[in-house]
């Protein structure tokens, strides 16, 4: 199929971009792999904010789906306004030429093509990760009950959210920062300010930690950590229980 542009991927730009391409009178193709809406939509800021406030856990995920599903109608709604020139292509958009496109076997080109492909978890290469359970951002958002003991890797705006609020759904949570503050992009007036809510909220807050290591134990996942660097954002792992060793002290706790 030939179009004017071709826009891969539904989220923030994607949407109100190719809706209004199509309204101006361009042929507009948009293809999305997975939900309409991306991110902030399906497994970012709406979902994380509907979860925070909240105590109950399976009925937070509940209302969480039920939120996410009536925005990614919306953005399919904002889609359809836009009229016949706009035409949505669900499946995995794959380059095979300079201004060509493939999805699901078929070929499209276009004058324009904007790529708009956001954002997935990262996973830190930590010795040990596969042979552990461990969440991510967004899969942790499907948990239904919270985990006796939640161990966040990485301090950042992300780390400390889920923290926050499995702390609140009633998780014992350790953050294991490897930077010297929790959201290191703040100012250090603004983290200690937050490290005392934490404290103060009964979050652990293991600063100077960065994770080398995990191990599966007796019912339990081991982390080792060791250094002393800048942060960065991490992942989300659930355990029973945990045990920890830093900077050569082995601590141990049974929850
Ligand atoms: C847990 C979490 C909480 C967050 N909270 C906040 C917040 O409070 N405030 C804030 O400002 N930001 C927040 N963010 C960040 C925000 O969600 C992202 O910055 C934003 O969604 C990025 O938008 P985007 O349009 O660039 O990409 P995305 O929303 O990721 O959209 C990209 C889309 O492209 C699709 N795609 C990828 N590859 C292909 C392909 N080859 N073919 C077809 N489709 C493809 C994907 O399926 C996806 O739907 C949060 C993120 C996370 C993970």
């Amino acid at each position: 199929m030939n179009a004017d542009v071709i826009v891969i991927g539904s989220g923030q730009t994607g949407v109100p971009l190719a809706a209004r391409l199509a309204e101006a009178g361009r042929e507009v193709i948009i293809v999305e792999a997975g939900h309409l809406g991306g991110t902030c939509v399906n497994v970012g800021c709406t979902p994380t904010k509907t979860m925070v406030a909240s105590a109950r856990l399976a009925a937070i995920v509940d209302r969480k789906d039920a939120i996410v599903q009536q925005w990614r109608k919306g953005v399919g709604r904002r889609l359809e306004r836009a009229g016949g020139k706009l035409k949505l292509i669900e499946g995995q958009a794959r380059f095979v030429g300079e201004r060509e496109v493939e999805v699901n076997g078929e070929r499209h080109r276009a004058e324009t093509l904007i790529v708009n492909v956001g954002a997935r978890p990262h996973v830190p290469p930590v010795a040990g990760l596969g042979g552990v359970e461990w969440l991510d951002s967004s899969s942790i958002m499907d948990v239904r009950e919270p985990p006796e003991h939640l161990v966040v890797m990485g301090g950042g705006y992300i780390a400390c959210e889920f923290g926050q609020m499995f702390r609140r759904f009633g998780s014992n949570v350790t953050i294991m920062q490897r930077g010297r503050h929790l959201l290191p992009r703040e100012d250090t007036e603004v983290c200690e300010a937050i490290e005392e809510v934490f404290r103060s909220e009964g979050i652990v807050a293991v600063l100077g930690a960065e994770v080398v290591e995990v191990e599966k134990g007796d019912g339990e996942v081991v982390v080792r950590c060791g250094g002393d660097r800048a942060g960065r954002p991490g992942i989300h792992r659930g355990v029973r229980r945990l045990s920890h060793q830093c900077g050569g002290r082995i601590r141990r706790r049974r929850l």
